[in-house]
């Protein structure tokens, strides 16, 4: 099995931070092993590349070789770039507009979507005092919507009432007209996932985001999924005008390097990390934490 990114990381780390001078050789060495490590952390390439190329650029192009203690002043470039690459702050949700804010979560089947969408209703609905309305669209896997409504009882956040028959769009429709007549602050859409990506799935994003204008559109990614991970955002990208990523089950995941691609690949910020089946067990992603957590 593969080492954890941390392990690899910190191995590398500890060989430097002993040196006392540094020759570039030395420098190159160390980026040699920081690529490997990202690399088998499930990193995509493009982003290893730029890591990379960018953190050997700052540490060889500086004084820090001259420095006195240049071994610990690369181990701060490395970690000060993982930093960047996550996103420099954590980001808020955008849901400061005129009511109802539409969140629309987006994802593959299985990404923990409906988990996330009641998780993020109900800290909505704790620790922000919003109204929230959750509506699933999921019209294509049996029970989604029943699924839903029984996450609503559990957090006590009100539900989209289930008509039978409804197709995404309508169902989009009546859930906004519903949020605005009975003054809720925030509607959470919870969008239908597919095993795989495909186009259908993409058109009936496109069609319920422009029925529903929304001012978030999250993408729900399973960090476990390595490089499937990184794929799906991708595609994703493309079609879809994403705000913002959320990765779940990063309680399980070691190696870190979903998260360190997201971004990168998406070019939006991941706003949460999911880190467990319960449903308070949803955290603001703190991109210099978790660069803390893959150093190790
Ligand atoms: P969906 O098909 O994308 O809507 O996925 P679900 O929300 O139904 O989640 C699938 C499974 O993943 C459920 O058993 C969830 O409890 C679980 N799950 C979701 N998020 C997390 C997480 O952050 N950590 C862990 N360990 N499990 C999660």
């Amino acid at each position: 099995m593969f080492d954890s990114l941390s392990d690899r990381l910190g191995s590398v780390f500890d060989k430097l931070r002993g040196r006392g001078a540094l020759t570039e050789d030395d420098v190159r060495a160390a980026m040699r092993e920081v690529r490997i490590a990202l690399l088998e952390a499930d990193v995509a390439l493009p982003v290893v590349r730029a890591f990379v190329d960018k953190a050997t650029e700052r540490a060889v192009g500086s004084d820090v070789l001259r420095s006195v203690t240049p071994g610990q002043m690369v181990v701060k470039i490395v970690s000060d770039t993982l930093t960047e690459t996550l996103g420099a702050d954590a980001s808020d949700l955008l849901i400061d507009v005129t009511p109802p804010a539409v969140v629309m979560m987006v994802g593959l089947q299985g990404s923990g979507k409906t988990t996330t969408t009641a998780k993020l209703a109900k800290r909505l609905k704790e620790k922000e005092r919003k109204k929230v309305l959750m509506a699933s669209l999921d019209v294509n896997r049996p029970a989604a919507q029943e699924q839903l409504a029984v996450l609503g009882t559990q957090t006590d956040v009100a539900t989209l009432p289930i008509v039978a028959g409804q197709q995404p769009v309508e169902i989009a429709r009546r859930a906004l007209q519903a949020a605005k007549l009975q003054g809720f602050d925030v509607l959470m859409l919870d969008t239908a996932g597919r095993l795989h990506v495909d186009q259908a799935l993409m058109d009936e994003m496109k069609a319920v985001a422009q029925v529903a204008d929304p001012a978030e559109i999250l993408l729900v990614v399973d960090s476990l999924t390595g490089q499937d991970a990184v794929n799906v955002a991708r595609s994703f990208t493309e079609q879809v005008p994403l705000t913002g990523v959320v990765l779940t089950r990063m309680d399980g995941d070691a190696r870190g390097g979903a998260a360190l691609s997201m971004r990168a690949v998406t070019g939006q910020p991941i706003k949460f990390a999911g880190t467990g089946e319960k449903l308070d067990a949803l955290e603001p992603f703190h991109p210099a934490r978790v660069a803390q957590r893959i150093l190790g």
